[in-house]
C-alpha cells in the first residue's frame, strides 16, 4: 500500500486480501478512477451487463467512452460470458463484470474472454461484498474491482466507495490520480452525511418495516438525503466536484462496519437459505448457480407473476419489497436512448426487469421476515416458467 493510504483503506485491502485499496465518496467514483487509470477514454468502448443502474454507466460516459450492453443469465442476473465476444471491437477497452444481488458471475468465462483479447476485467462488487467463488472473495479476480457503501449495500457508511487492485502499476496510476485530482467532501456534505447516518441508525436501521423504508425513499426524492441520486445525474455530464474522497464520518464508520461484516455475511447466507426452502415449498424453481459459488446476497431476488401488484400491495402487508432493477439502466426514469440502450438489446434482462422483486436479507431480517415475505410473494404467485438454456 502507498504510504499515504488511510487506516480504513488498509483494513479493507487486508479484509479482501488485495494489495491496494482507495476510498472514494461513492462506488461510481471508484469506477471512474479505475477507468481513468486504465486509460479508457474518448471513443473507447466498455462492455457491461444491460441490467444495472445508470449511475454505473455515467463514469463510462464521463471518460468519453461508449457503453456496450450485453444480456444476462436467467438465474444469476449476471453478464452472459458467451455473448461478450460478438460485441467486442478494436475499441473495446474494458469489461465490467457485475455480481448482481451478490450472486457470483461466471468469473471464469468472463476472465477467459478478457485474456483471449487482452482486455482488462473490472469487477463491480457494489452488491457482492462477502460473496466468494471457488473459495476466493469476489473483487480479487479481475484487474480491479469496486465497492459501494451507500445505505442499501452490504454495509453502509451513508455513502462511500472503494477501488481495489493487486496490480502495482494500476495502483500507482490510481494513487497519482488521487494525489492530483481527488477532492475532499465539502464541510456541508460532511455535516449532512453525519446527520443522515445518525438518522438512519436511529430510525431506519432498527426497523424492518416498509414504512421506514418508504419514509427514507421519500426523503431521498425530496433531496433531503445528501448525495442520493437525483435526476440531475441523468445528464451524462460530470459535476465539478464528482471526483471526491471520503470524509471523517466515513473514515470512522468504515472500519467499524468491516469489523461486523463476517457476522452479517453469515446472517445473509442463512436468510437466503431460508428463502430457498420456503419458496421451493411454494412452487418456485431452485436457482441454478455456477459451481463453486458462495453468494452473500444483499437482497434475495424472486420472480413474481404480477410485479406491479406486488409493489403496490407490499407495504400494506408489512413486506419490505425491493425493485432492482426496474429497467436495464435503473431507475425507470432513465432516458435509455441518451445512454445508447435500445429496447430489445437485452431481452433476458428486460424480462427480469418486468418480473423480479427482491426480499430483505439484512441483519434485522429474521425468520418471521422470511415467512411473512414468502407468504406475500406466494399470494402473488411465481412468474411463468421460461427457457433457461
Ligand atoms: C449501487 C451500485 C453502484 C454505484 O454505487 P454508488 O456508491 O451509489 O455510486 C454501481 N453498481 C451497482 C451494481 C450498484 O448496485
Amino acid at each position: 500500500m502507498p504510504a499515504e493510504s488511510s487506516p480504513y483503506e488498509r483494513a479493507f485491502a487486508e479484509f479482501l486480501g488485495v494489495d491496494h485499496a482507495f476510498a472514494f465518496w461513492k462506488g461510481r467514483v471508484a469506477l471512474y478512477a479505475i477507468l481513468r487509470a486504465l486509460d479508457v477514454g474518448q471513443d473507447d468502448e466498455v462492455i457491461l451487463p444491460g441490467y444495472t443502474c445508470v449511475m454505473n454507466v455515467n463514469p463510462i460516459v464521463y471518460v468519453g467512452a461508449r457503453p456496450i450492453y450485453v444480456d444476462i443469465e436467467t438465474d444469476t442476473y449476471n453478464i452472459r460470458a458467451s455473448l461478450i465476444e460478438p460485441r467486442l471491437t478494436p475499441r473495446t477497452r474494458a469489461i465490467i463484470c457485475q455480481h448482481t444481488y451478490g450472486y457470483p458471475a461466471d468469473v471464469e468465462g468472463v476472465l477467459a474472454v478478457g485474456r483471449r483479447h487482452n482486455i482488462p476485467v473490472i469487477e463491480d462488487c457494489c452488491l457482492s461484498l462477502g460473496s466468494r467463488y471457488k473459495g476466493q472473495p469476489l473483487g480479487t479476480f479481475g484487474r480491479a474491482a469496486y465497492f459501494s457503501f451507500q445505505w442499501n449495500k452490504p454495509y453502509t457508511t451513508g455513502l462511500g466507495g472503494m477501488a481495489v487492485t493487486s496490480d502495482a502499476g494500476l495502483a500507482e496510476r490510481i494513487a497519482d490520480l488521487c494525489r492530483q485530482e481527488r477532492q475532499p467532501p465539502s464541510p456541508r456534505e460532511t455535516i449532512l452525511l453525519a446527520a443522515q447516518l445518525a438518522a438512519y441508525r436511529t430510525f431506519i436501521y432498527p426497523r424492518t418495516t416498509a414504512l421506514a423504508q418508504n419514509a427514507f425513499r421519500w426523503l431521498t426524492r425530496k433531496g433531503l438525503v445528501v448525495g442520493s441520486s437525483d435526476t440531475a445525474e441523468f445528464r451524462p455530464q460530470m459535476a465539478d466536484d464528482f471526483f471526491k474522497g471520503i470524509g471523517p464520518v466515513q473514515e470512522r464508520s468504515g472500519p467499524r462496519q468491516l469489523g461486523r461484516l463476517d457476522r452479517a455475511i453469515a446472517h445473509r447466507r442463512r436468510m437466503a437459505h431460508r428463502y430457498d426452502e420456503l419458496l421451493a415449498a411454494h412452487g418456485w424453481r431452485p436457482t441454478s448457480l455456477p459451481e463453486g459459488a458462495e453468494p452473500a446476497l444483499v437482497r434475495y431476488p424472486v420472480r413474481v407473476a404480477d410485479k406491479q401488484k406486488a409493489l403496490d400491495t407490499a407495504a400494506s402487508r408489512f413486506v419490505e419489497l425491493g425493485s432492482w432493477f426496474e429497467c436495464p439502466l435503473h431507475p425507470i426514469e432513465t432516458p435509455l436512448e441518451a445512454y445508447d440502450y435500445e429496447p430489445g438489446m437485452c431481452p433476458v434482462a428486460e424480462r427480469a426487469c418486468r418480473e423480479v422483486v427482491n426480499l430483505p436479507t439484512h441483519p434485522r431480517a429474521d425468520e418471521a421476515t422470511a415467512r411473512r415475505s414468502v407468504a406475500f410473494v406466494a399470494s402473488i404467485g411465481p412468474a411463468p416458467p421460461q427457457d433457461t438454456s
